[in-house]
């Protein structure tokens, strides 16, 4: 008799709804459809990760749409700590929205895509990213976990922005990473273009660009403050 309990009671589901994010300036609500990431995209994080930091072409990962924390304003979010891990790393990162989709984007037109901008951490259980390195398996369960990003209130415009912004991340008041969005090694433009190669880019796409030197280890208690100049800061704090 397989499948009987089928056939009574439990109703189709209907989908939770899409995670979205504050819009500085704005009442509107930008709904988050996927996120995807890229790989070592600052030479200094190459190299403390034991890569070497060549102008090979970028790769990208994913995490899916539970793993995003709306983050923005003064309190932020709480990340209760996740399971599975002793090592939770944080990776200060900007955060470009897509607004306008579209697949073979060259350079020069991907700020006619760009949405806005915004600030992220990629939360990152390093010592089942290390494992599944270690065993060439998958890295999907040490990045893409229920608040794995959180991200602050989108900043709309479609410019990239300037080089010389600082990017920067402090826990408990102590600055642990710091860098300047020049520092990238595939600029916004060259990211988005390179990943619609890849995957036609939709409305409510999220594009982590990668995080400079200074990843780390942050317990139960911690506060995180990550700032790029001239966006809205991302606030997390870790809880039990
Ligand atoms: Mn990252």
């Amino acid at each position: 008799m397989p499948h009987k309990s089928a056939m009574i009671e439990m109703p189709v589901p209907s989908l939770p709804p899409a995670p979205s994010l504050a819009v500085v300036g704005s009442t509107a609500r930008f709904p988050v459809g996927r996120i995807f990431c890229v790989g070592r995209n600052y030479a200094d994080h190459a190299r403390e990760m034991g890569a070497d930091p060549v102008r090979e072409a970028p790769f990208f990962f994913t995490k899916g749409p539970h793993a995003i924390l709306d983050a923005g304003g003064a309190q932020g979010a709480n990340l209760p700590y996740p399971t599975q891990t002793a090592n939770l790393h944080h990776e200060i990162e900007l955060v470009v929205a897509i607004g306008v989709g579209g697949a073979d984007i060259a350079p020069e037109a991907v700020a006619d895509h760009v949405f806005g901008h915004a600030v992220g951490i990629d939360f990152t259980r390093r010592d089942r990213q290390d494992e599944a390195k270690a065993a060439r398996r998958p890295w999907d369960m040490s990045k893409s976990f229920d608040g794995a990003g959180p991200v602050g209130a989108i900043t709309p415009g479609g410019a990239a922005l300037d080089g010389d912004s600082a990017i920067t991340l402090d826990v408990d008041g102590g600055r642990v990473q710091s860098g300047h969005l020049g520092a990238m090694i595939w600029d916004e433009a060259e990211l988005v273009a390179e990943l619609s190669r890849w995957q036609a880019l939709q409305p409510g796409d999220l594009i982590f660009t990668g995080t400079p030197a200074g990843v780390g280890a942050v317990g139960v208690g911690a506060r995180l403050v990550g700032q790029v100049e001239g966006l809205e800061p991302v606030v997390v704090t870790i809880g039990d």
